[in-house]
């Protein structure tokens, strides 16, 4: 440890932002710290083994991946690969007596063509569906290299990228209202939007329902979201290889709890009473909390309202629909994502209840990647399930958390048990005290356990990516504070947000454009 040296740069925060900002720095031959306060790295990129006795790697907290450039892959030589689900996602609904349900694969297919059939009763949706989702593709593919330069006004980024009809719709008008418009089907219009509603507590008709589109839809120019190889945790271990071999060093357990600053640089100290200095400071945790450790007001924010539940399967569930649970859970499985069921759960919440019929989204990691259960589980036909629940705001923890977190997880399973032949408990894999092998992350766990400020998994409200012209002058990657020796280099940055290394890749360039 060298605490009396004087350092080119300090990484604070060892999620996967810090590690891709570390490595950056350190490969242009600057010396790095990186201060991580937990105990190990990764932040809400961790894989676990959260039922011990099982050998079964979890991604804890983020589960796939489709904003990770390309490039930030090549330009730090990591070993990680992500793989194509075959399926897009399925939607179980009831149509009168009869179980149905709304099957897409990642590419149209006939399969797929069909299912739209019988679920609308013709082939109009399903065009539609397509033509809505082509414009898109073409606009994912040109705004995506802009992620990785400097910010543009809004009116420069619309004119370089040429769609003026889809730029409208991606960033102008509400998507609630769009989605309505191209789409008639209820099902069909709750697929589309909830895209724009993943990890943010707004409703259809609000822009901010629109940035969290764009960004589920853009990603490495396909929006394609796909199975991190070994789970979450093998990027993470792929970022600490690089960081170390590139000279990073990292101190674990070193909470930063003072940050001073001058004309020369930072200084920072530790809960244990350490100090060290830099030049610059990176900061990769929240930017609420680098807020207060300057001794400023927190930026205004939405907060989280999402559970994630964490599950380990004895066997694949039977669907009431008769499909194969195997293509059904391969993809994203939605629940209760009708678009009015989407509306109605955001203003039940917004109440301050819990959503009876809680949205929810589903996937099993190991229908695609089977490496992160042991050969034995997986020849036992064990599998992994992954549910993220929406509109379950912080605010509704906050009386009695641990009360709430139980309702919240009851109507969690009572509205996936509605489209299950085999109640979901039935399949659990049973621990040696005889628990079931479930999990259960609140808003409010996740702003105790990673300091995601009120449970927010991208630390703060996503903003555009542009400038729109009442903004700092001096942002220009995103990254910049009003503090020279500053910069944000974690999801709340412009851009940040999601598993992507933006963020931490955009601050890097922000430091070495000062050189
Ligand atoms: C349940 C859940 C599911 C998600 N699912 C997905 C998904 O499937 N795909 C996707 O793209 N995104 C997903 N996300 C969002 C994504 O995981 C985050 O936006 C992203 O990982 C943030 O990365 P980061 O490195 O910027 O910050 P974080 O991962 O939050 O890491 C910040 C690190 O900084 C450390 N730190 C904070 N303050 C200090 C301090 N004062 N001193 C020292 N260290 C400090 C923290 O301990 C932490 O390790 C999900 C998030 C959650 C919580």
């Amino acid at each position: 440890m060298s605490r009396d040296q004087k350092y080119d740069a300090i990484v604070v925060g060892g999620g996967h932002n810090g590690l891709v900002a570390a490595t950056y720095l350190a490969k242009a031959g600057k010396n790095v710290l990186l201060l991580e306060g937990a105990s190990e790295l990764g932040g809400a990129t961790t894989s676990v083994r959260p039922f011990p006795e099982y050998d079964a790697r979890l991604s804890r907290y983020s589960y796939l991946v489709s904003l990770l450039p390309d490039q930030i892959v090549a330009d730090l030589g990591i070993n990680f690969k992500t793989l194509e689900r075959s399926i897009a996602s399925y939607t179980p609904y009831k149509s009168g007596a009869k179980d149905g349900g709304l099957l897409i694969s990642q590419n149209w297919d006939d399969r797929t063509a069909d299912s739209f059939r019988e679920l609308t009763g013709g082939d109009q949706e399903g065009k539609k569906w397509q033509e809505f989702y082509n414009e898109i593709a073409v606009l994912a593919e040109r705004i995506a290299p802009y992620m990785l330069q400097p910010l543009k006004s809004a009116a420069d980024l619309k004119s370089e990228i040429a769609l003026p009809e889809v730029w409208k719709f991606m960033m102008e008008r509400p998507i609630g209202e769009v989605i309505r418009e191209r789409f008639q089907d209820d099902v069909v219009r709750g697929v589309a939007l909830t895209d724009a509603l993943i990890g943010t507590f707004t409703s259809a008709q609000d822009l901010q329902a629109n940035r969290c589109f764009l960004y589920h839809l853009i990603g490495n120019g396909t929006g394609q979201w796909r199975v991190p190889q070994g789970g979450m945790g093998a990027f993470v271990t792929e970022l600490n290889r690089v960081a170390l071999l590139n000279g990073v060093e990292i101190e674990l357990d070193s909470k930063v709890v003072g940050l001073d600053s001058g004309p020369s640089g930072v200084a920072v100290t530790t809960s244990a009473g350490d100090k060290y200095v830099a030049t610059d400071l990176l900061f990769a945790g929240a930017p609420q909390t680098l807020a207060k450790l300057r001794g400023q007001g927190a930026p205004s924010s939405l907060e989280g309202s999402q559970m994630k539940i964490n599950m380990l399967l004895s066997r694949l569930p039977r669907l009431k629909s008769g499909v194969d649970p195997k293509l059904a859970f391969a993809g994203t499985f939605h629940v209760n994502e009708t678009y009015s069921q989407l509306e109605n759960a955001y203003q039940v919440a917004k109440r301050g209840d819990i959503p009876s019929d809680l949205p929810l989204e589903m996937y099993c990691h190991t229908l695609t990647d089977p490496t992160i259960l042991s050969p034995e589980l997986s020849q036992r036909g064990f599998h992994t399930l992954t549910l993220f629940g929406l509109h379950t705001p912080a605010a509704l923890f906050d009386a009695d958390p641990s009360g709430a977190k139980d309702a919240a997880k009851s109507a969690a399973i009572s509205s996936l048990n509605q489209y299950l032949e085999d109640p979901i408990e039935s399949v659990l894999a049973v621990c040696s005290d005889g628990s079931l092998a479930i999990e259960v992350k609140s808003p409010i766990d996740l702003d105790n356990d990673l300091g995601l400020p009120r449970g927010n998994i991208f630390h703060r409200d996503l903003d555009f990516p542009f400038l729109d012209g009442t903004e700092l002058t001096a942002l220009n990657w995103g990254s910049e504070t009003d503090d020279a020796h500053i910069f944000l280099a974690g999801a709340g940055a412009r851009r940040g947000g999601g598993v992507s290394g933006i963020a931490g890749h955009n601050a890097a360039m922000a430091v070495l454009a000062k050189d």
